[in-house]
């Protein structure tokens, strides 16, 4: 467990993060999580990665979608071109998983959810950097993919010094930290026990999400993409950072990096 401090909020949006910031002693990212009206989500996944990453995809996908945890996916291919991989745009209500050649800019996967103004994800994109070609053994690429997408469905670390719990939450270069392990699933699902009013994942209905479909002029801009990089840092460890950014549409985008440094 990481206590957050020396926070700075530079606006009152950003203070909300303050009263539940510190919840991260059960594991959980600040308790995070999808709106959802049943004790299940089928989340819709856009594959947005070339095939040498199209395995590990679907294999954290198999492994989050086992035992009892909440979630079940629906994935759908998009192009995989480099511009649509680098932009990794945001879908309402969805998730979005890329890779690409992001540069040496310090992070190895970058986990970003956009929090509605309940502060439910209402969607989110994991990308995975290929500019760290050197990092990336069969198990780190598994590692760091199965935990961007457990950040996601608003999973912390189970801890954050190397030691390893046998689950890829950890951060830890354990052969046996690929996967989650059985407390992943069983925090899972007392995160998505209790029923919301809403479902902020897409669920065809055109409730979850915004169910908008079309471009910036009718749905507004993606989430996630400022100009200014990705906000405010409001934490910085070791191996990770956690950064907010203010949308104009009065929501938030969270970021969780995790980065090249210190991964030695
Ligand atoms: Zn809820
Ligand atoms: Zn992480």
């Amino acid at each position: 467990m990481k206590l957050l401090k020396k926070v700075t909020y530079s606006s009152a949006a950003l203070a909300i993060l303050a009263v539940s910031g510190n919840v991260s002693a059960n594991h959980t990212w600040n308790d995070y999580h999808w709106a959802s009206k049943s004790n299940t989500i089928n989340l819709k996944v856009i594959d947005s990665t070339t095939p040498n990453w199209d395995q590990e995809l679907n294999d954290s996908l198999g492994a989050w979608s086992q035992s009892s945890s909440p979630f079940i996916f629906t994935v759908a291919s998009s192009d995989d071109s480099s511009r649509t991989r680098k932009r990794c745009t945001m879908v309402s209500g969805q998730m979005r998983v890329c890779n690409a050649a992001y540069g040496q800019n310090g992070w190895l996967g970058l986990a970003s959810i956009n929090l509605d103004s309940n502060g439910h994800i209402s969607q989110g994109t994991a990308k995975m950097n290929d500019s760290y070609d050197s990092y990336w053994t069969q198990a780190e690429k598994n590692h760091v993919m199965c935990q961007e997408i457990g950040h996601v469905f608003g999973l912390g670390h189970t801890s954050e010094d190397g030691s390893s719990q046998k689950t890829c939450m950890d951060y830890s270069q354990d052969v046996n930290s690929q996967w989650p392990n059985s407390h992943d699933y069983q925090l899972l699902a007392s995160m998505y026990n209790h029923i919301d009013s809403y479902n902020s994942y897409d669920d065809d209905t055109g409730s979850g999400g915004n169910g908008c479909k079309g471009g910036p002029k009718k749905c507004g801009k993606a989430k996630g993409n400022n100009e200014f990089g990705l906000g405010h840092k409001v934490i910085s460890a070791d191996k990770y950072e956690v950064w907010v950014e203010a949308e104009s549409d009065g929501t938030l985008t969270v970021h969780h990096v995790y980065l090249a440094e210190g991964h030695h």
